[in-house]
């Protein structure tokens, strides 16, 4: 299996280099250069399998033989050893064909820890295998660090450095990332805001210098391998309800979204076989995508603050990735487009590209008002608590359902608990944290305050990284 770039330039890697790599040098990003293909008699054998069995199965054809069968399962085995559920991401009825797919059960309680527990471990081996090191630097405004952090810590051959806002993340957020006591993990709190500390990151990758010394390398959203462990759960949660329902056919997924990181895992699972009727992609007051799956223009707005911040994006980066197969997979228009989205601010696909999105694909979008209500009525009708984040999820599966025949599964992607206030604000009822992070709130902090100033920033990772020494 070869990985090419959305913007045809770069070279075709394996998937050991497109995972160190990130980002392509062309600026694109990886996709495989053909969808492996998983049979329908496959699909049906998925049923009743553990979740770190079917992984097994869907991500070997995309790993292509860079890693052997025994140490790939040892690696699955390993990410999905951590969460706190036996299904890994269990799947519950909630009446009227609607199911939640709860994928909050891991160490920093959102759906991050899907892949960034697999991200973690696969990181290891290839850099282990090749006797090389990273360091690791990347910015957050909340739940990725955490879940950065969790994955990194205590690997010999990861270093990582997580800038983050100083003040300006949850208590929660900040002490999931700063109790953390490993010596291969620094927390950086910048005196400036979320986008401070993303310039900060993108100034230190240009310091050429720096980055060779330091092989710097990230796990952010763009990241291939993060999408390939998140194709594994659309598969999963369409075996469960198939099983729950005694059923067959096909499913819905409704997708809160930020990046597009996550719906477009489920679209990579359709093109490898499992019959999917619609992909719902919710979004909060940040409409961007609603509005392009409506009129197929993409045109940036101001990023509006909400209650599911996670989603406060302008920019879904992932997105190029589904705009490479809309374009029939020519790397030179997606360039065109690209450059053209970065010079204005906006660009439009032809009739036939639109048609082909909306196929798939339906939009809604929903303000904090609409949210909490939605957070009530599921509250009153189930007794179950959602986070703001997965309450947009459903709303906009509602909304946009078009046959209710076919079972619709909405993602809850956060733990309630990571969201008390809005929570508290819409049932009256504070979600408590699991048991398991009790500790969260007492244990020791360690982190340093710098300045929104690159030299000081480029000092500290200088001085603490091991592999400069
Ligand atoms: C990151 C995140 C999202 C958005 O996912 P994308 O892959 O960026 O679209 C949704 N909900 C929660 C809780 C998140 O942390």
């Amino acid at each position: 299996m070869k990985y090419i770039s959305t913007r045809g330039k770069a070279e075709a890697l394996g998937f050991d280099d497109v995972l160190l790599s990130g980002l392509a040098r062309d600026g694109g990003l990886y996709v495989p250069d053909a969808w492996p293909k998983v049979s329908q008699a496959e699909i049906a054998e998925f049923s009743g399998l553990p979740y770190a069995e079917l992984a097994l199965r869907v991500i070997r054809p995309f790993v292509g033989g860079t890693i052997d069968d025994g140490a790939l399962a040892g690696i699955i085995d390993e990410a999905y050893s951590r969460f706190d559920s036996p299904d890994v991401a269990p799947v519950k009825d909630i009446g009227n064909n609607e199911y939640l797919m709860e994928m909050f059960h891991g160490p920093t309680l959102a759906f991050k820890d899907m892949a960034m527990q697999f991200l973690g471990p696969v990181f290891d081996h290839v850099l282990k295998t090749r006797g090389e090191t990273v360091t690791i630097i990347g910015a957050t405004s909340g739940d990725t660090g955490s879940a950065a952090i969790e994955a990194c810590r205590g690997r010999d051959a990861i270093e990582i450095f997580m800038l983050h806002p100083h003040g300006r993340v949850s208590d929660v957020q900040r002490r999931q990332m700063t109790t953390v006591s490993d010596a291969n993990v620094h927390n950086i709190a910048i005196e400036g805001t979320f986008d401070d500390c993303q310039d900060l990151v993108k100034a230190m990758f240009n310091d050429e210098p720096l980055r060779d010394r330091l092989r710097f390398s990230a796990v952010n959203s763009i990241n291939w391998a993060r999408i390939m462990a998140q194709t594994v759960y659309y598969f999963f949660a369409a075996s469960k309800v198939h099983a729950l329902g005694e059923t067959k056919g096909p499913v819905s997924f409704a997708v809160p979204t930020g990046n597009f990181g996550n719906v477009f895992a489920g679209y990579g699972a359709s093109r490898m076989g499992l019959d999917v009727d619609q992909f719902v992609v919710g979004s909060n007051s940040n409409d961007i995508l609603t509005r392009f799956f409506e009129s197929g223009s993409m045109a940036l707005g101001e990023v509006h603050p909400t209650i599911s911040p996670s989603m406060d994006i302008q920019i879904s980066s992932n997105f190029e990735r589904l705009l490479f197969d809309l374009l029939d997979r020519d790397g030179d228009r997606v360039r065109a487009v690209m450059e053209e989205f970065r010079e204005t601010g906006k660009f439009s696909v032809a009739n036939k590209a639109l048609e082909t999105a909306q196929a798939l694909f339906y939009g809604a979008c929903f303000d904090d008002g609409a949210t909490k209500q939605t957070i009530r009525e599921v509250y009153e009708a189930t007794g179950e608590l959602l986070d703001p984040h997965s309450a947009v999820g459903l709303a906009a599966a509602r909304a946009q359902r078009r046959d209710s025949r076919v079972p619709m599964i909405a993602l809850a992607t956060a733990h309630p608990a990571k969201f008390p206030d809005a929570v508290q604000d819409a049932t009256g009822v504070r979600p408590t944290l699991p048991d398991r992070m009790a500790g969260l709130m007492e244990g020791e902090e360690r982190c340093d305050v710098l300045a929104n100033d690159f030299e000081a920033v480029r000092a500290y990772v200088s001085d603490h990284a091991r592999s400069g020494q």
